[in-house]
């Protein structure tokens, strides 16, 4: 069986004393005990509120995004080395948000987590398409360019992924309407397939992560889906109470 994860994208969202609540809320439900590794992605002014809260617990915590060089002059990025400085085990890279609104394409993504890999970073890369391309029937097509554009950087010598994939249909996030199990169910078989054609081993171990309107009332039913792994939560993972029944649905 493959580990499970469940992982709370805090987008641009939070104070230092929101941080401080919602960590110690989610650490106070005993989460130790259950099977899929909890991750939270503050924004990242709250990562040192969170690692502080976190630190010698099973809670992990990574980055929303990063740049590829360690320094220099780059007004306004964060690095990989500045990640794990900051005690981060993983970063998001190439959520839509950024591929839509910061323009990062294909090219920029792989560059990314080739950068996250160096750093000794998980990359927990995703992919999905909007609403006009699942209408045009594109869908396949369009997670086929994504994946294979980072494909390569999956290391085939171990035998351990050294990245995850969050599929999150765009026409999914923030509204309310999550894909179904099935809808959901068949791209991950889709995107598992893609990686056995890469390395069948990996692809039977690369967690595949579900994002979009996952709440605490259709966690389990998506978990039940042979190819999802886990989930990517966006705004539910804001409120604790909500969060914490998605975790226990792992
Ligand atoms: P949502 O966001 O759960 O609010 O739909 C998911 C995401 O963007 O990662």
């Amino acid at each position: 069986m493959r580990p499970t994860m469940v992982a709370g994208n805090w987008k641009m969202n939070g104070l230092s004393a929101d941080a401080v609540h919602l960590t110690q809320a989610i650490l106070s439900a005993g989460l130790e005990q259950l099977r899929p590794e909890v991750v939270l992605f503050p924004p990242f002014t709250l990562l040192h509120a969170v690692s502080q809260e976190a630190k010698g617990t099973a809670l992990r915590w990574g980055g929303q995004n990063l740049f590829w060089e360690a320094n220099g002059a780059y007004t306004g990025e964060i690095s990989g080395a500045m990640l794990r400085d900051m005690g981060c085990r993983y970063v998001l890279i190439g959520h839509s948000e950024r591929r839509q609104i910061f323009a990062e394409s294909d090219d920029l993504v792989a560059h990314k987590v080739k950068a996250a890999l160096t750093s000794g970073l998980i990359p927990v890369v995703c992919v999905g398409e909007s609403a006009a391309e699942r209408e045009q029937g594109t869908t396949e097509q369009v997670l086929q360019r994504q994946v294979e554009a980072i494909l390569p950087l999956l290391n085939r010598e171990s035998n351990q992924p050294n990245l995850i994939i969050a599929y999150e249909p765009i026409w999914a996030i923030g509204t309310g309407l999550s894909a179904s199990p099935e809808q959901a169910q068949t791209v991950h078989a889709f995107i598992r397939n893609l990686i056995a054609g890469y390395s069948s081993q990996l692809a039977k171990k690369i967690i595949l992560l579900y994002g979009g309107s996952v709440k605490g009332n259709n966690a389990a039913a998506l978990f039940n889906q042979d190819d999802i792994d886990g989930a990517l939560v966006g705004g539910a993972s804001l409120i604790a109470g909500e969060f914490i029944q998605i975790c226990r649905a792992a």
